[in-house]
């Protein structure tokens, strides 16, 4: 999944700093206990997702794709004292783990669990996002989008994770993943309502920004 050849993403990685010891653990966990280790955001994509929003300083964030925790707890470094950080997971069976990592880095009385499919529990949401980090199922990126797009700030910021999907983007048979992904950046480019970078840090980061108008 990485882009960068190896030297120059350890050299990266060596110039960022370091990760929390908690986060380093549920990084030890996440590889040794749960399947599919390598969706975990890890040390360098993590340091970008907490300095992006430090940067922001969000009240509200909306994480859709929980996971084992580590970018939801990343995410909530740069949160505004009162802030909430929602995050959604359709697995049920990480919400231990991702309990005793959100206890254990000291944000779980500024984070909302929901457990169940993020199409459904969105539109329930009752609240507005400054922040939105897309890193579930990439089939639904899209939908994500427009599901979002009224409930976030004038000014605020949509992150969508995978947009390169290893290179496959660029290759002309494309798998319904890589279609899926490719459209979310085709709709992201020419969405007036925003404006857009893609950053190609570890699997491509979409960052759009919501206009003010
Ligand atoms: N954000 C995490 C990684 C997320 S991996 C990190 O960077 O560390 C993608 C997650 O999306 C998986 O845990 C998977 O269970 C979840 N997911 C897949 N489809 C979903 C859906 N329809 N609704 C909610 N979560 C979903
Ligand atoms: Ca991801």
């Amino acid at each position: 999944m990485n882009l960068l050849d190896e030297k120059l993403s350890d050299y990266a990685e060596s110039h960022t700093s370091d990760e929390s010891d908690v986060l380093r653990q549920l990084n030890r966990e996440t590889n040794a206990k749960v399947m599919l280790p390598q969706m975990l955001s890890g040390h360098l994509q993590g340091r970008f997702l907490s300095m992006i929003s430090k940067m922001i300083l969000p009240k509200s964030i909306l994480e859709i794709g929980t996971y084992t925790g580590y970018s939801a707890i990343c995410l909530a470094e740069g949160l505004s004292n009162d802030g909430v950080l929602h995050t959604i997971d359709i697995n049920e069976e990480l919400e231990e783990m991702v309990t005793k990592y959100f206890d254990q880095s000291g944000i779980s009385k500024k984070v909302k669990k929901y457990i169940g499919n993020a199409l459904e529990i969105i539109p329930n949401i009752n609240d507005t996002f400054d922040l939105v980090f897309i890193d579930a199922d990439k089939i639904n990126y899209s939908n994500y989008f427009d599901l979002v797009i009224d409930k976030v700030t004038p000014g605020g910021y949509i992150l969508a994770d995978n947009v390169l999907w290893s290179g496959k983007v660029v290759e002309d048979k494309k798998d319904k993943d890589t279609e899926a992904i490719n459209n979310y950046n085709e709709k992201i480019q020419n969405d007036p309502r925003v404006e857009n970078a893609l950053v190609p840090i570890r699997d491509g980061i979409m960052i759009a920004r919501k206009i003010i108008d």
